[in-house]
């Protein structure tokens, strides 16, 4: 009897340890912007840790299974870019042509595989059309009508345009036009609005945020992989393409240093190549993710570009920096414990 006690006993206390050893770890975001407490209403704040925390359980739920960190980045993105909450997806702003013009990458760790959409208007998830780009292709960035020739190809769902139509986001669109400016999603003055007609009830104080989503990814296997997927700018003109499906700028992974997606005014995390740019100093240096990360950021705040990162490395630590009022965030570490922050200093 005794013997069959420690049996069991020792049995129970494998298992468990088996879950707190997972080596997993998923860190998102969701925008970084003007996001502040107090144009928060309680039922909002409620509605966005909720879409982040079914986002993080998504993609965690496939890494305790022994999913690839690819997967995983997904898995999580999908949540977020099938919300109408989000710049991405379904949640999409508008062109200055009162299109949706989505832009999404992705890259894994182990090999530096990437690959990336821009300009795409069909593609319901344009994250997977991304992983089909970097599985499926010989490329690592296809646009527009040729992106969704691929896509189609790959028997991604496609869908009409009128699935990304949204007045909440036209009336955005109309707020910025009378300005005359492109605006991310979540920043600017984007003029009085009745956040009243707002059936999602996101207020046009959001229009202060960057509402793109990212995820990045450490599985079992020690693998690390990132993704961005993103509308853009509300306004945007010309074709514009942002820093999201720019691997280097806006997305990267490599085993050796770490992975990084990236939110945020485009233009500039372009020009200083930020997710790579964490990757580099933590190679060259022999820094932390946490030194690397907050210098990249920093020297965004001095080159004048807003926005944020979020960065996790191959021993699962995690880096959310950020220079502006807030950042939708938050990661699922290896004990399986979750984190949501929305703000700054929380
Ligand atoms: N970085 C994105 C872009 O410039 C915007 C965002 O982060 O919301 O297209």
């Amino acid at each position: 009897m005794k013997g069959t006690v420690l049996l069991l006993f020792l049995f129970m206390t494998s298992i468990l340890n088996a879950q707190s050893d997972s080596n997993v770890v998923l860190v998102i975001h969701g925008g970084a912007g003007t996001i502040l407490k107090k144009n928060m209403t309680p039922e909002k704040e409620k509605a966005y840790k909720a879409k982040l925390e079914e986002a993080l359980n998504a993609g965690y739920e496939v890494l305790k299974n022994n999913g690839s960190s690819v997967d995983a980045v997904q898995a999580a993105i999908n949540i977020m870019e099938d919300s109408p909450l989000f710049n991405a997806g379904k949640g999409a702003v508008y062109t200055n042509k009162e299109t949706q013009e989505m832009d999404a990458s992705i890259m894994r760790g182990n090999d530096k595989n990437a690959g990336a959409v821009a300009g795409v208007q069909t593609i319901k998830n344009p994250i997977n059309a991304a992983r089909a780009v970097m599985e499926k292709s010989e490329h690592v960035l296809l646009t527009a009508d040729g992106a969704e020739e691929f896509a189609a190809k790959c028997e991604l769902e496609i869908v009409d345009t009128s699935y990304f139509r949204s007045d909440v986001r036209l009336r955005q669109l109309k707020r910025v036009q009378e300005k005359e400016k492109t605006v991310l999603d979540h920043d600017g003055d984007q003029g009085e609005v009745d956040s009243s007609e707002d059936e999602f009830n996101i207020d046009y104080i959001e229009d202060k945020k960057f509402g793109t989503v990212g995820a990045v990814a450490l599985d079992q296997n020690g693998d690390l992989a990132a993704g961005t997927s993103t509308g853009g700018m509300t306004n945007k003109r010309y074709n514009r393409i942002g820093d999201s499906p720019i691997i280097g700028a806006g997305t990267y992974a490599d085993n050796q240093t770490c992975g990084v997606s990236c939110t945020g005014h485009g233009e500039y995390f372009i020009r200083n190549v930020v997710a790579y740019d964490v990757s580099a100093i933590m190679n060259y240096k022999g820094v932390s993710l946490d030194t690397a990360a907050n210098e990249v950021i920093d020297k965004q705040t001095e080159f004048g570009g807003t926005g944020g990162l979020i960065a996790l490395d191959k021993d699962g630590n995690v880096a959310m920096p950020f220079n502006t009022a807030g950042m939708y965030r938050g990661y699922v570490k290896k004990d399986g414990s979750i984190y949501i922050g929305i703000y700054g200093e929380e």
